[in-house]
């Protein structure tokens, strides 16, 4: 589901008229993020907007003739709505001609952050008193592998409650096709999540316009945020569960532990139980 990479060409040249080349990938779904440069003296500045209620990491890959830039690192994060932020500087070394070109890609998410909080308690994304069966667990054999992701199954039209605080980065409701083939993988609805630990949520197979929530929006744990559904690859009406780590070309999976009753217990679901949900 997440998109990536943007590319962008930028030739400049000082001393004759700049020549300014950009070429946009086709970028559907996924981070939106602009990156422009201006003049400063002796070079340019590259300056970010991020639209996006969730931080997003760059990478830039420049070519430089007699310039240098100011970081030392070609991996920027840059803050949530962030808008005139001053990615990197890039001044000329000598009076001789100098030159820029750089491509860049991006991603979702500060991806130097490793630790998480392994030991939050998740809700169960059900109302209270409901009985659920986990289909499919951590790595499971239909379409987990690597994946540690928990598919819920629930009828289609099953209020989905938020398993923690967190705040709505993408929302996909408008398809209408699931079928149990890899044809079906685009259409699925979901919402996307971004937690205060970094990390993020996916709540997949919502039923058409079955979200109840929108993009910037703050949610609350229990909050009901969609209604279920069986949109995209699926071989019946569940809710898919990821939390993960968004890195620049992967998602590195979490594992998560869910509240299991009203003392507090927690740990991790096992494939083919069911779960009682007591608060
Ligand atoms: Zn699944």
């Amino acid at each position: 589901m997440v998109k990536m990479i943007m590319v962008l060409i930028f030739l400049s040249s000082c001393n004759v008229a700049n020549d300014i080349l950009k070429k946009k990938m086709p970028n559907e779904k996924g981070p939106k993020v602009t990156i422009d440069s201006r003049s400063i003296i002796n070079g340019f500045e590259l300056i970010a907007e991020n639209p996006e209620f969730c931080p997003i990491t760059i990478k830039v890959n420049f070519e430089l003739t007699n310039m240098r830039a100011e970081s030392s690192t070609d991996i920027f994060i840059i803050p949530a709505r962030a808008k005139n932020f001053v990615v990197t500087r890039i001044r000329r070394i000598t009076e001789a001609k100098y030159q820029f070109r750089y491509t860049y890609i991006y991603n979702y998410g500060a991806h130097q952050l490793n630790k998480y909080d392994e030991n939050f308690k998740y809700y169960l994304p059900f109302k209270r008193n409901e009985t659920i069966l986990v289909s499919q667990g951590y790595n499971g054999e239909r379409s987990h592998q690597g994946e540690m992701a928990i598919d819920f199954e629930i009828p289609k039209g099953t209020s989905v409650l938020a398993a923690r605080d967190g705040i709505v980065i993408e929302v996909v409701d408008s398809n209408t096709v699931g079928c149990p083939e890899l044809k079906c993988k685009d259409f699925a609805n979901y919402i996307l999540v971004f937690h205060n630990d970094g990390t993020f949520a996916n709540y997949v197979h919502l039923i058409q316009n079955g979200s109840k929530v929108k993009i910037g929006e703050i949610i609350n744990i229990g909050q009901v945020i969609a209604e279920s559904g069986n949109t995209g690859y699926s071989t019946g009406p569940h809710l898919h569960f990821e939390v993960f780590q968004q890195k620049m070309s992967n998602k590195v999976s979490l594992k998560t532990q869910f509240l299991m009753d009203s003392l507090g217990h927690a740990g991790y679901l096992i494939e083919g139980k069911t779960y009682l949900k007591n608060y």
